[in-house]
């Protein structure tokens, strides 16, 4: 049986600018990917020329299928929770979806945000580690939500982390990597990702200078594992799973 690896998202393009060269790398080396999002990034700041939040929700929805597509992504799937409030969400109940997903789909990895909230510091993104890193460790206990499908212990968790802060914001507190991802090979189709979110397209200018300096590489941090071990740098997510 092929690796898989499921990565957990709160807004329609994290799945590219943040995660984007993990998962075409992935793709490339045969691994089935799978990433869920959590809303359909209603409250975004760039808008196109969508004239409601229901329009720009649609708009995204469909960007991140494009996106998805790109990266090579098997299954991708957006979830109805709202942008910017995922403070605010039923926390088990929320928990509780992505544990079924998890129990569903089986990976052999899972990757999401720190508790940082990535560069950005958005709150959702803070959510969404808490809610997957929960998810993560419940999918396999037998206490936790019975009716959610057979047990499944996913091996290993990552979240993404930076070597950068950005210029116009507050500095993030960034956790120190474990994974140093060399994204070389795969750097382009990440940035064709981000154009396909048209309504973002202000941002991906924004960006350009950053991911220019530093597109070269992601950088991720092992939170979990099946065994216990010391942390250690390596060069891919996969290593030892194979
Ligand atoms: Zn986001």
């Amino acid at each position: 049986m092929g690796l898989k690896l499921m990565c957990v998202v709160a807004h329609p393009d994290d799945e590219c600018y943040a995660f984007g060269g993990a998962l075409a790398l992935a793709a490339d080396r045969g691994v089935e990917t799978y990433v869920v999002c959590l809303t359909d990034g209603q409250a975004a700041t760039n808008r196109g020329d969508a004239s409601s939040a229901d329009a720009l929700g649609k708009m995204r929805r469909d960007e991140f299928s494009a996106s998805c597509k790109v990266l090579g992504v098997s299954h991708h799937e957006l979830l109805d929770y709202q942008d910017g409030q995922l403070e605010f969400v039923n926390f088990s109940l929320a928990a509780g979806r992505l544990v079924e997903r998890i129990r569903r789909y089986k990976p052999d990895v899972v990757i999401t945000f720190g508790g940082d909230g990535g560069p950005n510091t958005h709150p959702d993104h803070m959510m969404v580690s808490m809610l997957t890193t929960a998810a993560f460790h419940w999918a396999g206990q037998a206490k936790r939500y019975r009716d959610a499908g057979a047990l499944f212990k996913t091996k290993r968790l990552y979240y993404v982390t930076a070597n950068f802060h950005l210029p116009d914001r507050p500095p993030a507190v960034p956790m120190p990597w474990t994974v140093n991802l060399d994204i070389r090979a795969v750097r382009e189709r990440k940035i064709e990702a981000f154009r396909q979110h048209v309504s973002q397209a202000p941002l991906l200018e924004k960006t350009k200078e950053i991911f220019e300096r530093y597109g070269a590489e992601e950088f991720y941090t092992l939170v979990a594992a099946a065994e216990p071990q010391a942390a250690r740098l390596t060069t891919n997510l996969f290593d030892g799973l194979e």
